[in-house]
Parts: C-alpha cells; structure tokens; sequence
C-alpha cells in the first residue's frame, strides 16, 4: 500500500531550486533512506513531509488524504531531530507522554502507553530521570520513544544519529533498524552517510540537485554491476 504519495513537488528558495519536480511513492512500512551531499534537498523534503515548509508546486498526499497546506500539527506525522531535541527539564516519561498530552488522553492511557514505550526501547528505570542522566545512546531512544508515542502514520528522522560517537552509531543503526522492522512503521530517514543507509535500508533514494537520481534496495544501487 501507498501511505505517501510526493506528487511533482517543488520548492524554490529564491533562485535555489532545492526540490525540483520530485515525483516518488513511499510503501507502507518501508524504511526509505533520502541520500545526497549538503544541499541536494533532503531536509526541504522531509520539512515538507513534515509540514514545515509548503510546496511551491505538487501536492503531498498522505493516507489517501491532501495535506500539502496543512501544518505539523494536523498531520499524522512525527519528526526525530539530530539534536534530539528533548525537554531538559522534563523527565523521560514526561518527555515521551508530552504528544500523548497534546492529544488529550486520559491519565491511564498515558502511563500505559508510556510505559510500554519504556520497556519496548530498553528504557525501564530510567523514567524518572532527565535527559543530561541519560548516554548519547539512551537519548536518542527517548527521542524514538517519543516520536513513536502517537502512533503517527509516518516518522521523520533527519540525520538522528549525528550526534553519536562512531561505536554507539554502528549499534543504533542496528536497533534503530530492528525498532522500525518490530512497529512496522514507515521511516523517512535522510543521511548523508552511504554506510548508514546500507545497513538500515529497504530502498535508498540517491538525491542530487533536488532530484532522484538513483533508486533502489541497497544491493540493487550497490552490490550489483
Ligand atoms: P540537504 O538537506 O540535502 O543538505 P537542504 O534541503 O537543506 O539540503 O537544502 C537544499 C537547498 O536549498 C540548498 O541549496 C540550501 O542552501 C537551500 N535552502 C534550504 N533551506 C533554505 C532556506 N530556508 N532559505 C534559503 N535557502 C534554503
Ligand atoms: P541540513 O544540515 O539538514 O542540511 P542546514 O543546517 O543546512 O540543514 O539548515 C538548517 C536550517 O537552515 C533549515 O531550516 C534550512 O531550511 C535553513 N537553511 C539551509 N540553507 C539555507 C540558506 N542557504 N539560507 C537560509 N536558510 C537556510
């Protein structure tokens, strides 16, 4: 099945065309890695996706459904940073309930949802701490835990693993790969890092002056003559 369908989108910042005329279908469940040097338009595409930026041309349709006007918050997207960007002075289960909160769910509801994030990222005990008690490793699952909080149709993950040393970031690429297999969600990831998106992959789009310049599985665009 389609869940996200990139109609020609185009957006221009100026004389920059950061995305040119991008025509692409995402499947549901599907880990897509957007691949390219600084600049190709990777971040333009997911801020878009995510409702950050609008289209100067095109449509996003998400579900069956039009949103290319619509704000982050009326979409059923969720969106992980490089920074994380986590609540410093929130605790970690108050950090992953703070979508759930937005949406008006009852107190129960949440502590059970929290709680089964917890457990489902390895998390257990460290509810009650805040993020600077926490690893690099650790945070960025939090920022997972809470991105995933409401079920969004759609998670977003701009360069997440940025910020992690070299070791810690060949183990994420692991979990991170195993977390989305297990929920069965549909990963939008942008790197500009090959190794990452072989390892994590179901297809890599090779992105190049706001175009597609290649497509494929990992084996397809690298393993094959
Ligand atoms: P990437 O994520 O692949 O590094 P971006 O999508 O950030 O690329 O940028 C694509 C192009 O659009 C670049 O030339 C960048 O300088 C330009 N661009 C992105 N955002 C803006 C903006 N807000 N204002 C002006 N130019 C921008
Ligand atoms: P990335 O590392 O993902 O490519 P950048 O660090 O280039 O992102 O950009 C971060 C922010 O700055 C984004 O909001 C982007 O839209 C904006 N931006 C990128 N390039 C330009 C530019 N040339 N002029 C103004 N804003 C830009």
């Amino acid at each position: 099945d389609t869940i996200v369908h990139l109609d020609k989108i185009t957006k221009r910042f100026g004389k920059t065309v950061a995305v040119d005329r991008l025509d692409m279908e995402i499947m549901a469940g599907e880990f897509v890695t957007f691949l390219g040097p600084s600049g190709c338009g990777k971040s333009t595409t997911l801020r878009m996706l995510g409702g950050f930026e609008t289209p100067d041309e095109g449509r996003i349709v998400l579900a069956g459904e039009d949103v290319t006007g619509r704000p982050p918050n009326r979409r059923d997207v969720n969106m992980v940073f490089q920074d994380y960007a986590l609540f410093p002075h929130m605790t970690v289960s108050q950090n992953i309930a703070f979508g759930l909160e937005l949406k008006g769910k009852t107190r129960a509801e949440i502590d059970r949802r929290t709680g089964e994030l917890l457990d489902f990222l390895q998390l257990s005990g460290f509810g009650d701490r805040t993020p600077e008690q926490l690893s690099g490793g650790q945070r960025q699952r939090v920022a997972l835990a809470r991105a995933l909080a409401p079920d969004p149709k759609l998670l977003l993950l701009d360069e997440p693993l940025g910020a992690l040393d070299a070791k810690l970031r060949a183990q994420v690429q692991v979990e991170l790969k195993e977390i989305q297999k297990r929920t069965g969600k549909t990963f939008f990831f942008v790197t500009h890092d090959q190794d990452e998106a072989l390892t994590m992959s179901d297809r890599i789009v090779v992105m190049n002056a706001g175009r597609v310049e290649q497509a494929g599985t990992p084996e397809d665009l690298y393993f094959r003559p």
